[in-house]
């Protein structure tokens, strides 16, 4: 019963009444984004970091209502492509608002995004440093170290990010490049729920900061915390507040503050808990009469935009709707799966979910906290099945 205690808990804080009536209106599956919660996650996050400067990583939900809504409140942006730049653009947000956060990037796109103002990359290795020396000459560059990701529901583990020693290197070979070492980055892992690793990760960032000053008189200005920050899903995690507060007097214990640029790249504790995914039961059934377990498919699956669902990292709480919650009613283990012909397609067979014994085809059914990672995981077309959709709440 953890799903439905934790759905009637999450449920209050959402305007449901309004969404529910909104997706009667509408087809399934489709994702509903309420820009109010996006705005209130925003502005908590800037009151629990005070004089840090945040980059939305658009990626969680690069919706341009999402965006501009944002921007209006005064964010800047992490952007991991040159689309995502061209769509920043569009948006009338400006190169000196973006930060090309992504390492791993080509020579034409650095060119790119110089030639449109952005003045601020990350990088971890020689290869990268070179190419925008050469195409982005005299840029502000921050060495991104790598961590393990312990912790993290969705880690980002090994792929980015350089040791510590090839981060001093590379600070040192930026300056004799004629780019300006600028500072550390880093990111601890997503929906990250030990707060202690920030801790962990500034420790390596104070040394890398010291040996830098002391043995090559280089001094850094900046300090990116990256993302991680949590959204809510089945199992509650601490507070925005906590987590800020928590990470600011790390940086405080470490670091003089005031003198530096800190930077804070949210995307899943933005964008995660405004969005609602409207869902259609196609078929709910069993494998055998005496199975003790149902079979739910959904609408939407693992190709459709529930790809963090994969080894069951995600799990999104689930609310069923009313006519289900007769009292009195039985609830029983259902496996989860999406409509399509892949086997893979299944979201939850590990950790069973519980659901209504009345559920039944073409009922609807609601996944929230799916703002984040969702629409923009979603394949093309795969088995003729369209993206997920997405709309903003009307208010
Ligand atoms: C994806 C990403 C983020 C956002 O991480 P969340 O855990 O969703 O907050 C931040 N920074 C970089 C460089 C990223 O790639």
């Amino acid at each position: 019963m953890e799903n439905k205690n934790r759905a009637a808990q999450l449920l209050p804080q959402l305007d449901f009444e309004n969404i529910q009536k909104f997706a009667q209106t509408q087809q399934t599956p489709l994702l509903i984004i309420d820009l109010d919660r996006i705005n209130a996650a925003y502005d908590r996050l800037v009151s629990s970091m005070p004089g840090t400067r945040i980059f939305y990583a658009i990626k969680a939900c690069p919706m341009d209502e999402v965006i501009t809504s944002i921007a209006k409140r005064g964010s800047n942006f992490d952007v991991a492509s040159r689309p995502e730049i061209e769509q920043l653009l569009a948006l009338g947000i400006t190169g000196e608002k973006i930060s090309y956060g992504n390492p791993i990037k080509k020579r034409a796109d650095i060119a790119f995004a110089f030639t449109h103002g952005v003045t601020l990359y990350t990088s971890d290795s020689e290869e990268d440093l070179i190419n925008l020396a050469e195409c982005a000459p005299g840029a502000k560059v921050n060495f991104r170290i790598i961590l393990d990701g312990k912790g993290a529901d969705w880690p980002l583990s090994r792929k980015f990010g350089c040791h510590p020693g090839m981060a001093f290197r590379l600070a040192v070979k930026a300056k004799e490049l004629g780019l300006v070492p600028y500072g550390i980055a880093f990111h601890v892992g997503s929906q990250q729920r030990d707060i202690g690793q920030w801790d962990t990760a500034l420790a390596q960032v104070k040394h890398l900061f010291d040996a830098l000053l002391h043995e090559k008189d280089i001094a850094l200005k900046c300090i990116n915390i990256g993302g991680g920050f949590p959204a809510e899903y089945l199992k509650p995690t601490q507070t925005q507040e906590e987590y800020g507060s928590s990470v600011m007097q790390y940086l405080r214990e470490d670091f003089k503050i005031d003198d530096l640029d800190i930077i804070v790249e949210p995307g899943r504790s933005l964008a995660g808990d405004a969005g609602v995914l409207c869902t259609e039961v196609v078929r709910i059934s069993k494998k055998s009469n005496n199975d003790p377990v149902r079979w739910l498919f959904l609408d939407i699956g693992r190709f459709g935009g529930l790809a963090e669902t994969e080894g069951e990292a995600i799990r999104y709480p689930i609310y069923f709707p009313d006519h289900a919650h007769e009292s009195g009613e039985d609830w029983g283990d259902v496996i989860i799966a999406g409509p399509t012909c892949d086997s893979a397609d299944i979201m939850y067979q590990k950790d069973l979910y519980a659901a209504p014994a009345s559920l039944k085809e073409g009922d609807r059914i609601y996944l929230l906290s799916t703002g984040a990672y969702t629409a923009s995981y979603a394949a093309v077309n795969f088995n003729g099945f369209a993206p997920l959709r997405t709309a903003i709440l009307p208010k």
